[in-house]
């Protein structure tokens, strides 16, 4: 890693699956000086039936943690029982999962059970795009005087998303951090990859964004993990991604910083369009194969008066130039038109290769 600025670590199992597997990825990791140890206890799951954690037998293998490492630990907890339990453990900084950052109930049920504890709490957002709701379960934290808190960006539930597991949506961490600028915030990238390919990218993106640092899944053995197998990295890839990154914040490069937040967000801005792009072609495909079927012609000439007439407006209303607007509606319209032609080829290669009167 270059440089000054060192980031807050985060790394662990997705789950707590054994004592050996816990003190195992401990034992790798310890030489990344990494802040905290992650472990689930208490598994969210979207399926009943599935991996629920190991529960409060795997919190004496966090306290092992502790005396065999000299890490500190950190644990999800998602109601009051959860919370009572870690404390009676010591484990040093507890976490509200996405999950539990929806719902406004079980965050004040939280916040009540931490009442006069000295514990550091993380609060992921959650899995819907709801900067408020974030923000909201901060307010109730700091209303039960809990002022030890952090939030950790682990992207968000978006329908249509095919890249990512979880969309970053990087605009919402960075409008969060204008809001609670004290606050530091770290991102997750394993839960917005779901794949480990795309760790490093992320991991980056968050630093050259000035995330406060990064809370990612480790595993000794990743593909055979009880949850999460896909986006877990051994302690040893995990050293990898973390020297591997380029550490730009410093004072003195200021400049240099916002120039390189800003190129991150336009970079983050095309990701998005491409998206679009390919959902728009996707679109066009599926309406090629329905002309197609219903014997109609590719091109409609009032159709495509009217969609290029209404995309000038709803430019024009934020201020985008007509002629731009028109511009990249005809290069997508002629696009969309070479999908529907090679769909409307494709049938007629195959009726050739039919053999007629069969
Ligand atoms: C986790 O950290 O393992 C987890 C369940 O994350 P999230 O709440 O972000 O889904
Ligand atoms: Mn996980």
């Amino acid at each position: 890693m270059m440089d000054s600025h060192t980031p807050i670590l985060i790394a662990g199992p997705c789950s707590a699956e054994s004592r050996d597997q816990v003190l195992t990825t401990a034992e790798g990791l310890v030489s990344s000086s990494i802040d905290y140890f992650r472990a689930g206890i208490w598994k969210p799951r979207t399926q009943p039936g599935a991996f629920e954690g190991v529960g409060s037998t795997g919190l004496p293998w966090l306290t092992e943690v502790k005396s065999s490492f000299g890490l500190k630990v950190c644990t999800e907890v998602a109601n009051a029982r959860h919370v009572e339990e870690a404390l009676k453990a010591e484990i040093d900084l507890l976490w509200v999962g996405a999950r539990t950052t929806t719902n406004p109930f079980q965050v004040q049920e939280i916040a009540d059970s931490l009442k006069g504890v000295e514990v550091p709490v993380a609060i992921k957002n959650p899995t819907h795009p709801d900067l408020a709701l974030w923000l909201g379960a901060f307010e109730r934290m700091d209303l039960a005087g809990i002022s030890n808190l952090m939030a950790i960006h682990r992207g968000f539930a978006v329908h249509g998303q095919k890249k990512y597991r979880n969309a970053p949506l990087w605009q919402i961490p960075i409008d969060f951090r204008n809001r609670l600028p004290q606050i530091p915030l770290l991102n997750d990238p394993s839960h917005i990859c779901g794949k480990r390919e795309l760790l490093s990218e992320v991991s980056q993106m968050a630093m050259d964004l000035a995330f406060d640092g990064l809370m990612v899944e480790t595993h000794p053995a990743p593909d055979e993990a009880w949850t999460d197998a896909a986006q877990q990295l051994t302690p040893q890839a995990f050293a990898e991604l973390i020297s591997g990154m380029v550490m730009r914040s410093s004072g003195a490069e200021i400049e240099a910083d916002d120039l390189f937040s800003m190129r991150a967000e336009i970079n983050m801005v095309d990701e998005a369009l491409i998206e679009l792009f390919a959902r728009r072609m996707g679109l066009s495909e599926k309406i090629g194969h329905y002309k197609k079927a219903h014997g109609l012609t590719i091109l409609q000439n009032t159709r495509w008066n009217e969609l290029l007439k209404r995309n000038q407006d709803l430019g024009l209303e934020q201020g985008i130039d007509p002629g731009f607007t028109s511009d990249v509606f005809k290069s997508i319209h002629q696009a969309s038109i070479a999908i529907q032609k090679r769909i409307m080829q494709e049938g007629a290669e195959n009726e050739e290769a039919t053999p007629k009167g069969t």
